[in-house]
């Protein structure tokens, strides 16, 4: 709550991501204070359902898509 009256609007990044290139040398960044985080990738654009999965530090991840994914850190709230 103090996060949000000091303007930050998803203190907890929940809001949905826009992918980027997301190939291996250069993944969407998904940010996390933690270790792993689990992640949802809408595969292709008209699809509906999301594929979830299990993202680790240090271990960049290819969705059955193609698309990479690499976990960031970001300072705890
Ligand atoms: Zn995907």
């Amino acid at each position: 709550m103090l996060a949000l009256l000091a303007g930050n609007k998803d203190p907890f990044d929940l809001e949905g991501i826009t992918r980027g290139p997301g190939t291996r040398d250069c993944p969407t960044e998904i940010p996390s204070a933690f270790d792993e985080r689990i992640i949802g990738c809408i595969c292709h654009e008209k699809s509906s359902s999301v594929n979830y999965m299990w993202l680790y530090r240090g271990h960049p991840k290819r969705c059955e898509c193609g698309h990479w994914f690499k976990l960031v850190y970001k300072a705890p709230v």
